[in-house]
């Protein structure tokens, strides 16, 4: 070890908040002052800039991602009964906003870049499947093309979990614009990171995007009344005026974590204990933004207590507890290959208070570890 021994956490919440300490105080003055607090412009102003820049033609905001997803599959259409396949490697977040819209929740297989495996989502096809549901894991978009493909040759309808891939870009084409409707997550962890809860669902459908609204909003019209059962799953006004200015500065956000990934995988590439994400840039179809760096690692709960013993912290993904482990929710597939990958997954420090001396000692703290282990 040349390095001497420093604090990484996994995540710096209160850098959240202090990262621009004086224009949020500023922006919670303005916003205060006005009494702007529910379906105000700061949100449709926001919801207008969210639609542009993740190439949406819609966008609504929302109380937080498995709401909007849930509405979201409620206004494409999901019936009681219908099934809908999703990943196994995902938030129960994804399989909760499903079952609550009606639909029976079937996970399948990750794949080796652990988005969801499109051979894995073909052998789980029934009659009564209505439709996918990928989940763009970690900043990183799914294979849409083949998903696309058998969603065309089952007559499928396709809807994204797209809570953590904001910007990301599959064949030059925004997660979330895939789906009938898709959720975006700006938990303050996530990359465009809220205060407190909070999200948006992105469609491209007039009909799906009314019906959106007046689910968010207890089903009331601007004319005609309450004309449907519904919800209340706004976005507070005040978490908009925030993330109206963190979208400002998120294509430096993005850049700055692309620029992490990259140093990871310039520090650990010739690790052969470990798999890595591909590094930014490496693939022409692809933009990741990098929510989170996750590694397959051998010996992997050894490695975590290294880490931890000198002062990084890392997480295993949805507490090592992929869907279908959740035996108490009623799955009961068996799905080897998610098992095997749960067993090496981990995720290493990449945000926003990372700094490059953060990544070469992880880096180099991990390096150590397969020397001696
Ligand atoms: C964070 C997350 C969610 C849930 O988002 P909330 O805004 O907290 O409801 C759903 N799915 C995935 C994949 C997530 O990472």
């Amino acid at each position: 070890m040349t390095q001497t021994k420093r604090n990484v956490p996994f995540f710096n919440y209160p850098f959240v908040f202090t990262s621009h300490e004086e224009d949020y105080v500023n922006i919670f003055k303005d916003v205060g002052r006005r009494g702007a607090f529910v379906l105000q412009k700061d949100l449709e102003e926001f919801e207008a800039n969210l639609a542009e820049y993740s190439g949406s033609k819609y966008a609504l905001g929302m109380s937080n991602a498995t709401d909007a997803l849930q509405l979201g599959v409620m206004a494409g259409g999901i019936k009681e009964g219908d099934e809908v396949i999703i990943s196994s490697h995902t938030m129960v977040a994804t399989a909760s906003a499903i079952h609550y819209a009606g639909g029976k929740v079937v996970p399948v297989d990750a794949g080796r870049d652990l988005q969801i495996d499109p051979e894995s989502i073909k052998k789980a096809i029934t009659s009564k499947t209505k439709a996918i549901c990928p989940t763009q894991l970690n900043g990183r978009v799914s294979d849409m093309a083949a998903i696309q493909k058998i969603a065309d040759d089952h007559g499928l309808d396709i809807y994204e979990d797209a809570a953590q891939s904001l910007g990301a870009k599959f064949q030059g084409r925004g997660a979330g614009t895939f789906g009938i409707a898709s959720c975006i997550s700006f938990y303050p962890a996530k990359t465009l990171g809220s205060f407190g809860d909070a999200g948006a669902v992105l469609c491209q459908d007039e009909e799906v995007y009314e019906k959106l609204k007046l689910l968010r909003d207890h089903g009331r019209h601007p004319e005609r009344g309450v004309i449907n059962w519904a919800f209340n799953a706004r976005l507070d006004n005040m978490q908009a005026a925030f993330l109206n200015y963190n979208l400002k500065i998120y294509p430096q956000t993005v850049e700055r974590r692309r620029e992490i990934a990259a140093r990871y995988c310039k520090n650990l590439s010739d690790v052969s204990h470990l798999v890595l994400p591909p590094a930014p840039g490496s693939e022409s179809e692809r933009f990741d933004i990098f929510q989170n760096f996750e590694i397959q690692a051998q010996k992997r709960d050894q490695l975590k207590t290294y880490l931890a013993d000198h002062g990084i912290g890392t997480l295993i993904q949805w507490n090592g507890q992929a869907i279908h482990h959740m035996k108490e929710l009623g799955f009961t597939q068996e799905l080897p290959q998610t098992d095997k990958l749960f067993d090496e997954i981990i995720m290493i420090p990449l945000n926003m208070s990372v700094t490059d001396e953060d990544v070469d000692y992880v880096s180099e703290v991990i390096r150590d570890f397969y020397k001696n282990n």
